[in-house]
């Protein structure tokens, strides 16, 4: 049964988890069979680690001391007051005032987050819970008729560190999809609120996932990439995708790097040289057989698109758009294309613009998702596609950033019907799709028992959505393929296949769009095997 979680039980001065969380309360998913309960945390971690809210985390916080409490609290009232200021927030502030000034509390939003409806509907992860708590402490602390009239302005609310550190943990169980946002009649985005509080957080603390920032942006911005790969590195994991896609192909790949005067600059999410090599491999094999001038970058940071900026840090999100851009100008590209990467796609083409001041503006270098390219390859006739290769059920999971936050629906569709003949679509899909439960940096979160979370409640709707798109197939006798054309998706991907067994029961794999492209190919043999995708 959800808990009813008040916004003051968020402040208990206690290390105590608020709302523990049963298997038994989440939300029933067809055809998973037994589920193993959540494994609470061992003593020593509740011991040394701030687990308040849900006995999960994914900052790790060690339990502060009452002077660090403190700092911490000052911080975060500090940044909380620079969140409304025009001169500190001049990024983002437009949005977030429309989004604290004008909800109407009609909880639309509530029903379309799959985080909340997942959990069972646990009020702490309702869309409106953590923004009323940052609306309610900005009208009692930083506003004249909050600090004299409290409860009558709804401004009731004290801020201690617990409070403070509860909130922040709850915005980290927000995917930041957008879904709440795109469902409210007056358009307020409480995804922003989640990212906001996270930005708080970060900047002013240095507070965030490791995960995204001392190895993220940071680890980016040093060494090159936030997997921690060198340039030399890099330009050895192309030389070893380049020997794998000869020996697939039977042909020669070339996958140029540094190329000056290339008409596109393709960048990859990193994590594909490491996790998913055979996804850069196949844009080389597509590339070069669709004639594409293209190149990749070994500057720092030009060969790895993400940018987990955009998840908790305006500054970090600036430093590394802005350094994709001058890798593309010193290359002489005449624009720069993403690779199979949500996240990094919407940065890129989208975000960064907003966050750089006027004389550094990146518009006069185009930037654009690799999706329309792949339907312009198809529909150019150059190369010759065989369906029949990819004769097997197929589904596709759109990326909330690609789809819903930048409009790309159809050309990842008209490509996959031609090449796919049992593609069916999930429910709902699109625009209006659901996450994949590893969105804003959840599929790269791995400390403490967070992927113990994510499995069971991020995952969780998008683990029923691929069961009933393949419910008429889930005989393991017939091998299905998820199409996730994004890294942090595939990620996800593989976190619940794995989890649920859907492999093992339902023959349910996942992989890349361009992979299928390549693996129906005439003039190639075929590209791929099912096993060889299988999260095992
Ligand atoms: S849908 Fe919009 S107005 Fe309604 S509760 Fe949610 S944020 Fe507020
Ligand atoms: S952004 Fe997504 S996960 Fe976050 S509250 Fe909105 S719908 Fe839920």
């Amino acid at each position: 049964m959800a808990k009813n979680i008040t916004f003051k039980d968020m402040a208990l001065p206690s290390f105590e988890a608020i709302n523990p969380l049963k298997v038994e309360e989440l939300m029933p998913v067809p055809n998973l069979g037994e589920e193993p309960p959540f494994e609470p945390p061992p003593d020593k971690w509740k011991e040394k680690y701030d687990l308040s809210l849900d006995w999960h985390s994914p900052i790790a916080l060690p339990k502060p001391n009452a002077a660090e409490q403190e700092r911490i609290l000052k911080g975060f009232l500090k940044g909380l007051e620079r969140l409304f200021n025009p001169q500190d927030n001049w990024t983002f502030l437009k949005i977030l005032r429309l989004t604290t000034d004008y909800c109407m509390r009609c909880q639309t939003c509530s029903d379309a987050c799959h985080v909340y409806i997942g959990s069972g509907e646990q009020e702490i992860y309702r869309p409106t819970f953590r923004a009323e708590i940052l609306r309610r402490l900005y009208r009692r602390y930083f506003t004249s008729s909050g600090k004299f009239l409290r409860s009558l302005v709804g401004a009731d609310l004290e801020a201690n560190y617990h409070l403070a550190m509860r909130l922040v943990e709850s915005a980290y169980r927000c995917n930041v999809c957008r879904r709440c946002a795109q469902v409210c009649p007056v358009g307020v985005d409480n995804a922003l609120i989640s990212r906001e509080i996270r930005k708080v957080f970060t900047q002013e603390l240095g507070i965030a996932p490791k995960e995204l920032f001392t190895k993220g942006t940071r680890q980016h911005l040093l060494v090159g990439s936030s997997t921690g790969m060198q340039p030399g590195g890099f330009k050895e994991s192309i030389e070893f995708i380049e020997d794998d896609m000869g020996e697939r192909t039977g042909r020669k790949i070339h996958i140029p790097i540094d190329q000056k005067g290339a008409d596109i600059l393709l960048i990859h999410n990193a994590g594909e040289y490491l996790s998913w090599p055979e996804n850069p491999g196949a844009f080389g094999v597509l590339f070069q057989m669709a004639g594409i001038s293209y190149t990749l970058s070994s500057d720092l940071v030009g060969y790895d698109g993400v940018n987990y900026g955009l998840f908790c840090d305006d500054l970090e999100l600036a430093r590394i758009g802005l350094r994709h851009i001058q890798v593309a100008k010193k290359l002489g590209c005449k624009k720069i294309v993403v690779g199979e990467c949500g996240h990094a796609t919407k940065t890129l083409c989208v975000i960064t613009d907003r966050v750089l001041p006027g004389d550094m503006a990146t518009s006069e270098m185009p930037r654009e998702s690799c999706l329309p390219l792949f339907w312009e390859i198809y529909k150019s006739g150059v190369l010759k596609f065989d369906p029949s290769r990819n004769n097997f059920p197929t589904t596709l999971h759109d990326s909330c950033n690609i789809a819903r936050l930048m409009g790309i629906v159809m050309p990842q569709r008209k490509v996959t019907r031609a090449i796919c003949p049992q593609f069916r679509e999930m429910t709902p899909n699109g625009a209006h799709n659901y996450c994949c439960g590893g969105g804003s940096g959840f599929a790269i979160m791995n400390e403490l028992n967070f992927p113990q979370w994510r499995k069971k409640v991020s995952e969780r709707m998008k683990t029923k959505q691929i069961l009933e798109a393949f419910k008429d197939c889930l005989d393991p006798s017939i091998q299905k393929y998820v199409i996730a054309a994004c890294s942090n998706c595939k990620g996800a991907m593989r976190d619940l296949i794995a989890h649920y067994k859907l492999w093992d029961k339902y023959s349910i794999t996942y992989g890349g769009l361009v992979e299928l492209m390549v693996n129906a190919i005439v003039d190639l043999p075929p590209f791929m095997e099912l096993e060889f995708f299988s999260p095992d």
